[in-house]
């Protein structure tokens, strides 16, 4: 299969997205997070494609991305009046809420479970994309399962080229990891953080939700079990440069906030750019990505989140379901 290269700024090719999504392709979108391998929501065929192109387990469930507000209605049933209140403060955006799962909503994009995940993304041409397919898509991130998310087409076609039918190209995506999950059926707490943090999210509950522990608790969806993010090449965090052997110098690259001496092959750290890193890192065939833990990337909730990730241990079992 050739891959067509679309761009969002062509109403033609937004248009062939929209159409090849409604005949049950596969197609790459932008989002504001990360790019989003979509199909209609109503194809179960093709979702059932998207997990295999991803090599993505089966209990890793999949978000659903509606046009507009209202049509959460479609996929979510008893919403509590927290979430449209939420949705009226942070959507379209990064934010995306576990309700429960309406009945006629195919259980294979929720592995099963009673819940569905959702959000508007905020891109004006996704957005169209979906009101033109007519229905919302489901889209978990364009890469293949356990790898760093896609942030731009280039990426996309690194795991994906040949495998789906088109990407649809709206350039880097700005805020580049991918959206805060936040859990609102039972107790209300963040299933996985991102740039819309806890105490944002307090201006509209009240209070901060909690961050959901995955290792101590029993996840709410299995697949927040698993090792992501993760180049193929060891990602190790560091509390300072003094961790980092001195034979390791020249082969490996140091992620850091502040420049580093020239010794150092450093590389700037930011959320919109951790994972063009991770893969630039891996291309230049770098033996291991250092992150050095300042206290400013210590406080930022949602990349430490993606770095523990990355870097987590990689003979443990979880492992053995990465393709
Ligand atoms: P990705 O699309 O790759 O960003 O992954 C989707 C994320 O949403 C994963 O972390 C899932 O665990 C989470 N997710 C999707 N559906 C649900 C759900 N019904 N309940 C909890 N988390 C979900
Ligand atoms: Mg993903």
């Amino acid at each position: 299969m050739k891959t067509l290269h679309l761009r969002a700024s062509s109403e033609e090719d937004v248009a062939l997205a929209a159409a090849l999504l409604q005949s049950g392709q596969l197609v790459a979108i932008p989002t504001e997070t990360v790019y989003g391998l979509a199909a209609r929501l109503g194809d179960e065929n093709a979702i059932r494609t998207i997990f295999q192109v991803k090599g993505r387990p089966p209990d890793n469930p999949l978000i659903v991305h509606c046009a507009r507000i209202d049509d959460i209605s479609q996929v979510a049933t008893r919403i509590p009046p927290i979430a449209w209140q939420l949705l009226e403060r942070f959507a379209p955006g990064p934010l995306t809420l576990v309700l429960e799962r309406k009945e006629v909503v195919p259980a294979i994009i929720s592995a099963g479970l009673p819940t569905v995940a959702v959000r508007i993304p905020a891109l004006d041409v996704t957005r169209e994309v979906i009101a033109r397919v007519g229905e919302p898509v489901v889209a978990p991130s364009a890469n293949r399962s356990g790898r760093p998310s896609p942030t731009c087409v280039a990426h996309v076609l690194e795991d994906l080229d040949g495998m789906i039918a088109a990407v649809l190209d709206a350039g880097p995506c700005t805020i580049g990891i991918e959206s805060t999950v936040l859990n609102l059926v039972g107790d209300i707490a963040i299933a996985r953080p991102g740039a819309i943090t806890a105490e944002d999210l307090a201006s509209v509950l009240g209070f901060p939700p909690p961050l959901m522990d995955v290792s101590s608790h029993t996840p709410i969806a299995p697949g927040m079990k698993y090792r992501h993010y993760a180049p193929s090449i060891p990602v190790i965090l560091i509390e300072s440069l003094d961790a980092l052997p001195s034979v390791m110098q020249n082969t490996s690259v140091v992620l850091s906030t502040q420049p580093l001496p020239e010794t150092y092959n450093w590389r700037p750290l930011h959320r919109a750019t951790v994972y063009d890193e991770f893969r630039r890192a891996e291309r230049q065939q770098r033996q291991a990505i250092y992150v050095l833990l300042t206290p400013d990337v210590r406080k930022d909730v949602a990349l430490m989140n993606r770095l523990q990730k990355a870097a987590a241990p990689s003979a443990t079992s979880d492992v053995s379901h990465r393709v």
